[in-house]
């Protein structure tokens, strides 16, 4: 039975979510206007403090959006035109269009099939003399392997900048029981505040987090035209900065941020409830070592008929994405960077079969169970 459902359902519901801290929202936004402090100021510096408390890391340095946050991490770490970057292949383009743009080598490596982040076990093959830093990415809300990432930047005398747009709040768990939070592991970690990121401003925003010293001051020199007394540039750099109205908000935001993820959770274990016996569909695999803040709720569709699923679930007003469909060895700007013939298996197969379902912090039972039933029936 596959009942009319009445609201409309969305992929993201930033709307719903504004409407429960409305009062707040709005109160603190007036305030930034009030103040005329637009850029920079004491709101933006409350909101990085918190964030570095909540994370439990040194410094926050914020930024204007997740792109430049990597963008400047490397530009930071003074690493030099045909100097090699390791990135996994299946990911957003930002991932690698920074190393690109900066004259760096993108070396493309695969992804584990099951967590969809990036293989520790493939890091030997991609080493060269010229390789000077990883860019790990903890994918859909899910920490990758960092204990072994970790081990193999000490061994080769690489950096890691933890590429952290989708996983804000989860925590990793090291082999001896240590916990720290995505994002803070790596000499560098980067994240994005998108209105569709967990963390989600009203409009664009980013940061970097770090806990050393010298770094976080460079950081924040290059993400400010390479100065710290104003008019003396002693870096190049540019121009990326957090306004103070989007601190506002997202300080307000942060206060929560523990509930979305567990409003989130909640969703992703009604899916998992209602698509563990469909042999069609392989269901999110949790991470031993992560707990998963589910950025995005991925299955895997294993009958071929991916696409096709799709267009059902269009025809049945859910709406669903695709996270990522071309591999970015076989991108066309990326290609140059892509001499063999070879192809990633798992990376592949995973642009063929990956689905994601609609998943916020707004989800009821009624839409969820809607969902179940229509995507069900299509098998
Ligand atoms: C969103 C995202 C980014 C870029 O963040 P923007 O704020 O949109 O620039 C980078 N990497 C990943 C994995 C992302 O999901």
């Amino acid at each position: 039975m596959s009942g009319k459902i009445a609201q409309k359902i969305h992929m993201v519901d930033t709307k719903g979510q504004y409407l429960k801290i409305k009062d707040q929202v709005d109160a603190a936004v007036l305030e930034v206007i009030d103040s005329t402090w637009f850029v920079g100021g004491p709101v933006v510096k409350r909101f990085q403090d918190n964030l570095a408390k909540f994370l439990g890391v040194n410094y926050v340095i914020p930024c204007a959006n997740g792109t430049d946050a990597l963008q400047i991490a490397l530009m930071t770490l003074g690493l030099k035109p045909g100097d090699e970057v390791i990135v996994p292949a299946f990911t957003y383009v930002a991932t690698a269009e920074v190393i690109a743009l900066l004259r760096l080598k993108p070396v493309m490596v695969d992804v584990d099939p099951d967590t969809f982040n990036v293989d520790p076990a493939v890091l030997e093959s991609a080493l060269t003399e010229n390789t000077k830093a990883i860019v790990p990415v903890h994918l859909y809300g899910q920490c990758a392997d960092m204990a072994p990432i970790m081990d193999f930047a000490t061994k080769h005398n690489l950096y890691v900048i933890e590429d952290n747009a989708q996983a804000i709040g989860a925590t990793y768990t090291f082999p001896d029981g240590r916990k720290q939070k995505a994002g803070t592991i790596g000499h560098i970690g980067c994240t994005s505040f998108y209105p569709s990121k967990n963390l989600g401003a009203y409009g664009d925003g980013g940061a970097m987090m770090c806990n050393d010293e010298k770094l976080a001051k460079e950081l924040r020199m290059v993400a400010n035209h390479g100065q710290s007394i104003r008019y003396y540039h002693d870096l190049v750099g540019c121009n990326s900065r957090l306004d103070a109205i989007q601190a506002a908000i997202l300080d307000i935001k942060l206060k929560y941020l523990n509930d979305y993820s567990d409003a989130r959770n909640a969703a992703a274990n009604f899916y998992d409830k209602a698509f563990a016996n469909n042999s069609n569909l392989q269901i999110p695999v949790r991470a031993k070592n992560s707990d998963h803040v589910f950025h995005q709720y991925t299955l895997r569709v294993k009958n071929g008929k991916r696409d096709e699923l799709k267009k059902f679930l269009e025809a049945s007003n859910i709406p669903s994405m695709i996270y990522y469909p071309v591999p970015l060895y076989k991108q066309k700007a990326y290609q140059e960077h892509w001499t063999t013939d070879k192809t990633l298996p798992a990376t592949e197969l995973l642009s063929e079969q990956v689905i994601s379902l609609p998943i916020h912090t707004e989800m009821n039972e009624d839409i969820l169970a809607h969902i179940c039933e229509t995507l069900n029936s299509f098998f």
